[in-house]
């Protein structure tokens, strides 16, 4: 989604944007599933400091370089035990 190369990497996960899906889920993005808050139960402050959004972002997972597609596609197995049913 957009050239994260010129964005310095994916703007996923609260660096940009955010996505919220039809159930409330906060999610990194609309092409990456992937959730541990729900907006029916928080703030969407809160939300865009998730646990999950945090250890993206701190964690550097969104400014590696990636060859194509989505850089938390390509380390969902990485991505998917951050999250809390791991
Ligand atoms: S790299 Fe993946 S998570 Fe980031 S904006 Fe692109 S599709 Fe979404």
């Amino acid at each position: 989604m957009g050239d994260e190369k010129s964005s310095g990497g994916c703007i996923a996960a609260g660096r940009g944007f955010f996505h919220i899906n039809s159930h409330g889920d906060a999610e990194p993005c609309p092409f990456s599933p992937y959730s541990d808050i729900n907006i029916k139960d928080t703030s969407l402050r809160e939300a865009i400091h998730s646990r999950l959004f945090t250890s993206l972002i701190e964690g550097d997972y969104l400014q590696e370089d990636h060859a194509r597609g989505c850089v938390l596609y390509e380390k969902r197995d990485q991505v998917e035990a951050l999250l809390p049913h791991s």
